[in-house]
């Protein structure tokens, strides 16, 4: 197995969680639902790496055809067939009412079934049509949630479930598979058509002035306190020195801010630096280009 395109959070993932501890976000539930999604695709990553036959794995493909828009979690490109897998990180248990999907409190949740026959249709029209490519797509939806069960399920259902995730894996490392260029092709194929950013995606309205700031804990997201050279988060015990602090956080700031300047008063006010506010200056000068001079003077990568 080969993982030709590693799977990374949402450029919408990314903003929501610099955002979150510096502002009430307006949709919670939300960025909450994104969270678990992404947590459920690192799951399928995890399952996927079981694979040790001739394959390739492509993660995370957002793509366009016919200007319809469909996002895939995980290709597997065996030799005679493509596997489709969507990721589906619901808790809990669940049945089935007549194609309706439902809690066991009976709130009925969106069915998954439709988004997976849409991916599975575009996908397979636009490898025949703009690659030329015959292979036979198989889909299924991944539960990645250990503590997911569906009622009234039929086997027909294209699912897997995590009790099922070990014999499925056996039967894909058991398919004869001998890859060649034209999949290797295919493969960069599908990663050159891969659209960086969604057009659904959405955030709330933010500014500079509005924002909390300080320096974010990197494993807990709460605000670090400035003790001397370093930072030390109250929460949960971590410290990391300043000048690792100080360049995180500006790297924060470029995600959240793409088009304003990086100066050193800005970034002493993002980070709240109460103390020497030279260790900005020196992280800036020793990581970044220095353009113009005195008052005007800003940074760049
Ligand atoms: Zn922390």
């Amino acid at each position: 197995m080969k993982t030709v395109k590693e799977r990374e959070p949402s450029l919408e993932l990314k903003v929501l969680r610099l955002l979150n501890p510096r502002m009430n976000l307006p949709d919670d539930q939300y960025y909450m639902n994104l969270e678990k999604g992404y947590a459920g695709e690192l799951k399928l990553d995890v399952w996927l790496e079981g694979l040790r036959n001739d394959c390739l794995v492509v993660n995370d493909l957002l793509l366009k055809h016919k200007g319809k828009i469909f996002q895939i979690d995980s290709l597997v490109i065996f030799q005679r067939m493509i596997h489709l897998f969507d990721s589906k990180y619901h808790k809990g248990d669940f049945y089935l009412d007549d194609n309706k999907w439902k809690t066991i409190v009976a709130d009925e949740i969106t069915s998954p079934l439709p988004q997976l026959e849409r991916c599975e249709s575009l996908l397979s029209q636009l490898l025949r049509q703009r690659l030329n490519m015959n292979l036979p797509i198989e889909a299924y939806l991944v539960f990645t949630h250990p503590e997911f069960t569906l009622y009234h399920a039929s086997p027909e259902l294209p699912a897997i479930f995590p009790t099922q995730f070990n014999s499925f894996m056996k039967k894909m490392n058991n398919l004869g598979s001998k890859l060649d260029r034209s999949h290797e092709k295919l493969a960069e194929q599908l990663v050159a058509l891969h659209l960086h950013e969604s057009p659904n995606t959405q955030w709330p309205e933010y500014d500079f002035g509005q924002l909390k700031k300080g320096v974010v804990c990197s494993e807990c997201s709460s605000f670090m306190i400035e003790k001397g050279r370093i930072w030390i988060c109250a929460a949960c015990g971590q410290k990391e020195n300043s000048q690792s602090a100080i360049l995180r956080s500006i790297r924060e700031f470029k995600i959240l801010f793409p088009r304003e300047r990086i100066t050193t008063p800005t970034i002493i006010e993002w980070c709240k630096v109460e103390g020497d506010r030279k260790k900005v200056y020196r992280t800036l000068t020793k990581h970044f280009k220095k353009v113009g001079s005195k008052s005007a003077s800003y940074y760049i990568d």
